[in-house]
């Protein structure tokens, strides 16, 4: 199947809720282009270097999504042009984030990301942390990022219900700290959840973004 082909079948099963973001890590410009002649504006990435490349060589009217793991002294490379980034998992990052964006006078949306899965993964806040992130005040002095939502990876498994229960776990917390914290802003309005095993799951439990690469572009190549 051609990248076209793909990304016009995953969109046709998308309720006009949820944006598709395609996870182009790993991939050439020339699969970007692809999809981009198909239509598609949204593109994520998860690696700096890999990232700034593609942005300098593709066209402007691409929206770049940061969905990896980001470390603090790379920031500033993302800065000025990133739409989105998905995988804020700490303080620490949020307050270099608001630094490098007001340097350059932008503000900056972030999500909030969530560990939600049963087995071990590296990064997101606990739901505890998170709240207590949000409750400790210190995110309202950070003038220049916009919490837009939340993040979360379900656990690899084939197991559909639990799946199933993750999902419902980050979209629950998502409306928990929706009406705890952002009832009159309506631009916190992102839940970010489902990769391309569990889309349909994350999408029924009402994820507002799916994050798909290998089933838009193939298996990547390591
Ligand atoms: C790689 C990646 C995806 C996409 O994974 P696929 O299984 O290829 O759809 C989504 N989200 C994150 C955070 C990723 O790192």
């Amino acid at each position: 199947m051609s990248i076209r082909a793909n990304l016009e079948r995953i969109r046709s099963e998308l309720p006009s809720t949820a944006t598709l973001v395609a996870v182009s890590k790993f991939h050439p410009k020339e699969a970007l282009m692809e999809a981009y002649e198909a239509g598609q504006r949204i593109f994520g990435e998860s690696r700096v270097q890999e990232l700034v490349e593609k942005q300098a060589a593709l066209p402007k009217d691409i929206e770049w999504h940061f969905i990896g793991h980001l470390q603090t002294n790379k920031v500033k490379q993302v800065a000025p042009f990133i739409s989105l980034i998905h995988s804020v998992d700490s303080l620490k990052l949020l307050q270099e984030i608001n630094k490098e964006a007001e340097r350059i006078n932008r503000i900056i949306p972030c999500l909030l990301q969530l560990h939600i899965a049963q087995e071990e993964q590296k990064f997101g806040f606990s739901l505890d942390e998170c709240r207590g992130l949000l409750s400790n005040g210190l995110l309202i002095n950070l003038k220049h990022i916009r919490i837009r939502g939340v993040m979360g990876m379900a656990t690899l498994t084939d197991n559909d219900s639990m799946i199933q229960s993750e999902f419902k776990t980050l979209q629950s917390f998502f409306e928990d700290i929706k009406e705890t914290h952002y009832s009159s802003d309506p631009l916190f309005n992102v839940v970010s959840m489902g990769m391309s095993d569990d889309y349909p799951l994350a999408v029924q439990a009402g994820s507002t973004m799916i994050r798909v690469g290998s089933l838009i572009f193939g298996d990547r190549q390591y």
